[in-house]
């Protein structure tokens, strides 16, 4: 069913939306054992919306100062902000920095503003109402010259396939299927229970994720393969024995850094390129 030989399994994936960039990856992917998974954008859609506003200045304002520093930033959650704003005339923001694995720093109307995460506050000294850190959702907490202001909550799904991916993976000769993510560990555990995922690690900054990966390494009888997005994951897409980048919507870095690129927004394909590769090889052999 699948025409023969590596050039015929090279033809066979880029047909089905999947890129090998070598025909030694259509064959150390049929080894695989492990596969480990960004979650933002690889297995949720990535695609966030604005639910609930708590803030404790005027609304509006707050809103304006949010979109203001998040309209400079290319991240999903930056996207969901600006789209809640609307047709609203945005702000402009200066001395923009990105702060990786917690949010954004910069300047706006003379003001500092800064919107990420908890870590972000943390890392600033800011003080907060402990409760934000029992919210078992997706907020971006903003402060304001050192002062924290209130969140915003936003939402995220699974991909259609997501699940079906996992259990795929399974089939196809995976033994475990890991979960690494930046997002909060309480998200990542409930995502992960309803995909079939083997095990979750949350709460990862970037050089966190590159301390489990080598974690995961160190067992010698494992392939791994990494699939990510985004440019944090550049470091853990060239450190895996195979790294396979969602390109739909993915990064421009990561798709470089990749060994193999996912050219749809589906996690399905990523058994879909294992299969190709097991008939490629049944036929060269
Ligand atoms: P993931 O591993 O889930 O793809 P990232 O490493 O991209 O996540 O981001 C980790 C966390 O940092 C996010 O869940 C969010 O809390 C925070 N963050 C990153 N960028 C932004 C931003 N532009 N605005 C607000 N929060 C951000
Ligand atoms: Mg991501």
């Amino acid at each position: 069913s699948i025409p023969l030989g590596y050039f015929g399994g090279i033809g066979a994936a880029s047909a089905n939306g999947i890129l090998f960039k070598g025909s030694n990856f259509l064959d150390l992917i049929t080894k695989l054992n492990t596969v480990v998974m960004d979650k933002t954008g690889t297995l949720t859609k990535g695609v966030f919306s604005v639910q609930q506003v708590e803030s404790s200045m005027d609304e509006q304002e707050f809103l304006d100062l949010l979109t203001a520093v998040e309209a400079k930033s290319t991240h999903p959650i930056a996207k969901a902000i600006v789209a809640y704003a609307g047709e609203k005339e945005i702000r402009p923001a200066e001395n923009i920095e990105e702060i990786a694995g917690m949010g954004l720093k910069g300047r706006v109307n003379g003001k500092e503003v800064l919107a990420g995460n908890v870590k972000l506050l943390e890392k600033f000294n800011i003080g907060f109402e402990a409760k934000i850190k029992n919210i078992e959702e997706s907020i971006v907490v903003v402060a304001v010259d050192q002062q924290y202001l209130g969140y915003v909550l936003i939402a995220d799904e699974a991909k259609e396939d997501a699940a079906d991916a996992v259990k795929q993976l399974h089939e196809n000769g995976i033994k475990q299927v890991v979960m690494l993510s930046g997002d909060k560990t309480a998200i990542v555990k409930k995502v992960a229970l309803a995909l079939g995922i083997d095990a979750y690690y949350g709460d990862l900054l970037p050089e966190d994720k590159v301390a489990r990966l080598e974690e995961i390494k160190k067992d010698q009888a494992r392939v791994v393969a990494f699939v990510g997005d985004g440019i944090n994951d550049t470091p853990v897409l060239a450190m895996s024995d195979i790294g396979i980048a969602m390109g739909a919507m993915g990064s421009d870095a990561a798709i470089e850094t990749a060994d193999v690129v996912i050219q749809t927004d589906q996690p399905s394909k990523i058994a879909t390129a294992i299969k190709i590769g097991k008939a490629t090889k049944s036929v060269v052999i």
